[in-house]
């Protein structure tokens, strides 16, 4: 079984890829977390990596003391520590999911050191997916999706041709809010937000589902993984979170990939591929009437699905851009400093604002993101 490097061991997906690798018994090599050493703790006694990363440098020295004695992993810090980690030379396989922007450069570490990935964190593709790309068919590295819609496209594409691809379908639950009126909306709590009807996710993405802004983002993500233009890629809403996507092909039959809502199957897939084993996967009981649902979604109650569109046609740096001040919109909405429908309001504001640049560069996409992230606090 294959070496593991977890960036972001302590998140929704990095604990999730933890029981796929207790399952599958794969060494874990290495683990990277922001902050929480409570919990990495406890997955260096159970896992014993050999290497361990905590960005935040007190909490490091606090687990460097706690562990004393004990046979320690060697351990870093910093953003450099959690780079270390990515391009860990033991590791065979690496898990990108530290959540958000922080993810982009500990990936690009992994896959400056060739590593193959799989790629949790869809802010990665969606600032730096160009440059990306390019660098991982530079460097050989194979970058295996793990977002769940993703999972499924990539797995419908297997042994079919490119070309003959028509477009690609990306379902969305379609969050809590679904169906609401807009009067509805303006009255819709944190706490409402952050109850995700099929998925249990970290805060930012729930919140990012809510608005369907994490499906504007998995737009742009899908644009770059696959390499396809944008009026190939289409989105649909379904409540059920059953079918994770589906690819149309040019003579009109349509394959989707189904199963019950469970992110370790995308995981172990991405880590066993191009094998299929069984996996920790409830199987989907036909015996139990059930239903599939479609529609369209509503574009005009969730603007950012929108707004995502349309930086994606935009290009060069609009897509780094929008990802970022949603970040710092997104945290201002949990902070209750801007309502739930203000996050699209402003999104769509700062986006008029921004001037946009072509040819981005790594050192190029900090200085938008930090742009970005500046106009979204005060806006
Ligand atoms: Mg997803």
């Amino acid at each position: 079984m294959k070496k593991l490097s977890i960036l972001g061991s302590t998140g929704s997906i990095g604990s999730n890829s933890l029981q796929v690798a207790r399952y599958l018994k794969c060494p874990v090599v290495a683990l990277a977390t922001k902050s929480n050493i409570e919990e990495l703790e406890k997955q260096i006694v159970e896992f014993k990596p050999q290497l361990v990363a905590v960005y935040d440098k007190k909490q490091a020295e606090v687990l460097k003391k706690r562990l004393r004695g004990q046979n320690l992993p060697e351990i870093v810090s910093g953003l450099e520590g959690v780079c270390a980690v990515g391009r860990f030379d033991k590791s065979e396989f690496v898990i990108s999911a530290i959540a958000g922007t922080m993810g982009v450069v500990p990936t690009i570490a992994a896959i400056q050191a060739k590593k193959n990935i799989g790629l949790a964190n869809k802010e990665v593709m969606v600032s730096a997916g160009e440059i990306i790309m390019g660098m991982a068919k530079e460097s050989g590295s194979c970058i295996i999706p793990i977002d769940s819609e993703h999972s499924a496209i990539f797995q419908c594409l297997i042994g079919e041709d490119f070309r003959a691809v028509k477009r690609l379908i990306i379902t969305a639950s379609g969050g809590p809010f679904r169906g609401y009126t807009l009067q509805k909306l303006k009255k819709v709590s944190l706490q409402q937000a952050l109850y995700h009807p099929t998925w249990k996710m970290g805060v930012k993405n729930t919140i990012d589902s809510s608005t369907l802004m994490n499906k504007a983002l998995e737009v742009i993500e899908a644009k770059w993984l696959f390499d396809l233009s944008v009026d190939k890629i289409e989105v649909v809403i379904h409540p059920q979170s059953i079918v994770h996507s589906l690819v149309e092909f040019v003579d009109g039959s349509i394959k989707a990939q189904i199963s019950l809502p469970d992110m370790r199957l995308p995981i172990q897939y991405a880590i066993t591929y191009p094998e299929r084993i069984p996996s920790l996967q409830t199987p989907y009981d036909f015996s139990i009437p059930s239903k599939l649902e479609f529609y369209p979604p509503d574009w005009e109650r969730f603007g950012c699905l929108k707004i995502g569109f349309e930086a994606l046609k935009m290009g060069g740096s609009m897509p780094c851009f929008i990802n970022a001040a949603n970040e710092v919109l997104v945290h201002r909405f949990a902070q209750g400093q801007i309502s739930w429908l203000d996050i699209a309001d402003r999104l769509e504001k700062l986006m008029k604002t921004h001037r946009i640049k072509k040819n981005i560069t790594v050192e190029s996409i900090n200085k938008i993101d930090q742009l970005a992230r500046r106009k979204a606090l005060s806006v």
